[in-house]
């Protein structure tokens, strides 16, 4: 199984290339071509199996589509949660590897942090962005964030957003999204709570485990 076996566009197969994948990684050959079709997926995959690129992938192809291209100002159409301000450091540096090539923008937010430099890159429109439970609400309730428009919604470390105590946060969040999108939710773990919480946000999903 290769990449273009998958049916990526040529600017997602170029900066492949150009980073040297070879090939998909398992959750990568699993994942992208349900996440293509559409369907919303639960993926228990640990950091390191190449999930980032499982997701990513696919969302920078969807919104690279030409009825995406912007007019007018950017809006937000993609969403990353994830617990920690490093990992939503590491999953904005991919984007914008995977979406070199693209005609696509993201940014990064997460607290400890002034807001200054996040709210000006905000304001300059992003279709994708990448953030902290806490820091995305106090955004959003400072009527810097839409989430009106997002079309995509990824829950990264479920798991780990659970342990640190960030369910309620997420479940703001969620009822803020649009009931019409796609939305991916990954765990290391499977646990009754973490599965209980996948059921709030995912509609009929594909299963994924490596
Ligand atoms: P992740 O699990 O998303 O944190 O990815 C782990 C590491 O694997 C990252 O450094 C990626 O750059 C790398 N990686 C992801 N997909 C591939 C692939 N198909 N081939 C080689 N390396 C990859």
């Amino acid at each position: 199984m290769t990449f273009k076996e998958l049916g990526l566009i040529p600017a997602i197969l170029r900066t492949l290339e150009e980073q040297g994948y070879e090939k998909p990684t398992p959750i990568q050959q699993q994942s992208i071509p349900i996440l293509l079709k559409g369907r919303d997926l639960l993926g228990c995959a640990q950091t390191g199996t190449g999930k980032t690129a499982a997701f990513a992938i696919p969302i920078l192809q969807h919104l690279s589509r030409p009825h995406h291209e912007p007019k007018g100002r950017r809006r937000i159409k993609a969403l990353i949660v994830t617990p920690t301000r490093e990992l939503a450091t590491q999953i904005g540096e991919s984007f914008k590897v995977y979406g070199k090539y693209t005609n696509l923008k993201n940014t990064v937010i997460f607290g400890g942090v002034k807001q200054r430099a996040q709210v000006d890159a905000l304001r300059k429109g992003i279709d994708i962005l990448v953030a902290t439970p806490g820091r995305l609400l106090d955004l959003i309730n400072q009527k810097q964030i839409s989430l009106r428009d997002v079309e995509y919604f990824v829950l990264d470390e479920a798991d780990q957003m659970l342990d640190m105590g960030f369910i309620h946060d997420i479940k703001k969040v969620i009822a803020l999204l649009p009931k019409q999108r796609q939305s991916l939710f990954f765990s290391a773990t499977m646990h009754p709570k973490i599965v209980a919480l996948s059921k709030q946000i995912l509609g009929n999903p594909e299963r994924v485990t490596v």
